[in-house]
């Protein structure tokens, strides 16, 4: 059995994207999950402008939920410039709002500012006191596409993980897990690179020195990230057996990289490279437990 960390959806279509794609309805995302043991999954509404034709508000996510209860757990969605734009926007007066209404996290952030930015850091500072934790986008420069802003080797992340000890940061991301190999060039962050992973790299080391790091495996760039070198995947999810979530982040309705993803975890187990354990807590069990489910 499987919970998805990471899912999109909407009611709403919008207009067409450029590249033709469009999210899956929340029928199709069902169809696509539930033949391969997936249970549950949260629901990410998008609510920064970068990168979006329209947003997916918390409002539609929470009546997805409403139509199925059984299956779709609903994350809010916030940006840092919510409310009055300012350091001082009481950030926490929503998400008391929306965990009244059901919702167990807030992502998936997307907002293009750096992670040190005073807003970002007054939105960390209203999740940690709500205790919520939170799925992130990271941006390899400012003004790029959508994501938190960071820089090579991670150091914004590391300084918030720093100023924030009790709030749970779970990363993703192709500028997340590209740094997973110690051996990262700049122009290939926002990209999948492939080969032996080599010591030293950034995600590695930030989650053995920061309890409060967790490792959100969707998209294809945590099924790179675990994937490009097998073996060392599998020791990498065997370390960090308690802070690894599955998850698949299918943006469209012909998406495949879900099915890899559960293969390799399958073949892990019943190959003997993960233990039983270790593949449920991934699967599963660690999901539960931040979901409070
Ligand atoms: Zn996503």
């Amino acid at each position: 059995m499987f919970i998805d960390i990471h899912l999109h959806t909407r009611i709403f279509e919008g207009p067409a994207r450029a590249d033709g794609r469009r999210f899956a309805t929340p029928e199709e995302l069902r169809a696509m999950l539930e033949p391969h043991g997936v249970r549950k999954g949260v629901l990410l509404p998008l609510v920064s402008p970068e990168g979006r034709e329209v947003l997916v508000t918390v409002e539609e996510t929470l009546l997805v939920v409403e139509e199925h209860p059984d299956f779709f757990v609903p994350f809010m969605s916030l940006d840092p410039r919510q409310l009055s734009n300012s350091v001082d926007a009481d950030l926490s007066h929503l998400m008391k709002y929306y965990m009244a209404r059901g919702c167990k996290g807030i992502g998936e952030v997307t907002a293009n500012l750096p992670f040190e930015h005073p807003l970002m850091e007054n939105m960390f500072k209203h999740a940690q006191d709500c205790r919520l934790p939170i799925i992130f986008h990271v941006s390899p420069q400012q003004d790029f596409s959508y994501g938190i802003v960071d820089h090579l080797g991670l150091p914004l992340l590391e300084g918030a993980l720093q100023k924030f000890p009790e709030l749970i940061f779970l990363g993703h991301s192709q500028p997340f897990w590209s740094e997973i190999s110690g051996d990262l060039k700049e122009d290939e962050r926002n990209n999948y690179p492939k080969g032996k992973v080599v010591e030293g790299g950034a995600v590695v080391r930030l989650m053995r020195e920061y309890p409060n790091l967790r490792g959100d495996l969707s998209a294809g760039s945590g099924l790179n990230a675990i994937t490009r070198d097998p073996q060392f995947g599998h020791a990498f999810m065997t370390e960090f057996q308690d802070r690894l979530y599955f998850g698949t982040d299918i943006c469209a309705p012909n998406n495949e990289h879900h099915e890899r993803l559960i293969s390799f975890l399958n073949d892990a187990v019943e190959s003997g490279h993960i233990a039983r354990e270790v593949y449920e807590k991934i699967a599963w069990k660690n999901a539960e437990q931040l979901l409070g489910l």
